[in-house]
């Protein structure tokens, strides 16, 4: 069995379509998914996925690529995150390469998130961007290894990976790691320690090959488990067990 740990099922392109694509998660083996929030205005949705449905799982947080909101606050997030299937705070974390300018907003929404983990215990999903050093620095100053969390979407390098593991983060892959030039991405995956590593989709968005430049959804999870095994040498079933079991440990799911 295989786990999305990141995937946005509240979008249109999938959430008009939910039926089908959890039909395709079940066909597919892709147990579980974890809903991900990117703003507080459609956080009702993402929750009331994982309310209907008991294999999936809902985070919440303000994505730092959406401009001009009323900046959510660390006791407002922490008060969302108080739901038994609201496991985790985020996406949060920097990008400098959507958009640019003075991003001082965006550092200061990073760490009312960190704060709000830290308020409710539960571990953070940082997305970073041509930002590594500023999101490790703010990682390391609000304390944010005392929760915990994933580095998603992981496209840095291994120094990068390493000091994240250091502070007691996991690394997740994407669709990215099947792409011909992504060689950063599976150096990388060559050398983390099983035991901190995730998968996930990111759907709608970053569809793996062969399906890539479609809609991505969360059956297609397996596609990138297929590259890691390959890249490591092992087996399907041991990526897919130690990928699901590092999902349940990190989101203290039972
Ligand atoms: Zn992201
Ligand atoms: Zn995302």
């Amino acid at each position: 069995m295989f786990i999305d740990s990141h995937c946005h099922l509240d979008f249109p392109d999938i959430a008009n379509n939910l039926d089908q694509i959890l039909g395709n998660m079940q066909q597919n083996n892709v147990t579980h998914a974890l809903c991900v929030s990117v703003n507080l205005e459609d956080f009702p949705r993402v929750r009331a996925l994982a309310e209907s449905h008991d294999n999936l799982f809902a985070s919440v947080g303000v994505h730092p690529d959406y401009e001009n909101l009323i900046e959510p606050d660390a006791p407002q997030l922490a008060n969302l995150a108080h739901h038994p299937k609201v496991v985790a705070i985020g996406e949060t974390g920097l990008d400098y390469f959507r958009l640019k300018g003075d991003l001082e907003w965006q550092r200061e929404r990073f760490r009312q998130h960190i704060r709000a983990a830290r308020q409710c215990n539960k571990p953070l999903i940082i997305h970073t961007r041509e930002a590594a050093a500023d999101t490790l620095r703010i990682m390391a100053e609000e304390g944010a290894d005392r929760t915990g969390g994933v580095m998603h979407c992981f496209t840095e390098s291994w120094e990068v990976a390493q000091q994240a593991i250091e502070m007691n983060f996991y690394i997740s892959f994407s669709g990215i790691i099947t792409f011909k030039n992504a060689t950063l991405v599976k150096d990388v995956a060559r050398k983390i320690p099983l035991e901190r590593m995730l998968i996930e989709t990111d759907s709608p968005y970053l569809a793996p090959v062969p399906y890539r430049g479609k809609t991505n959804q969360p059956a297609f999870v397996r596609y990138i488990a297929e590259e890691i095994a390959k890249l490591r040498e092992v087996s399907l079933t041991e990526i897919a067990a130690i990928t699901t079991h590092n999902f349940f440990n990190l989101f203290k799911i039972a």
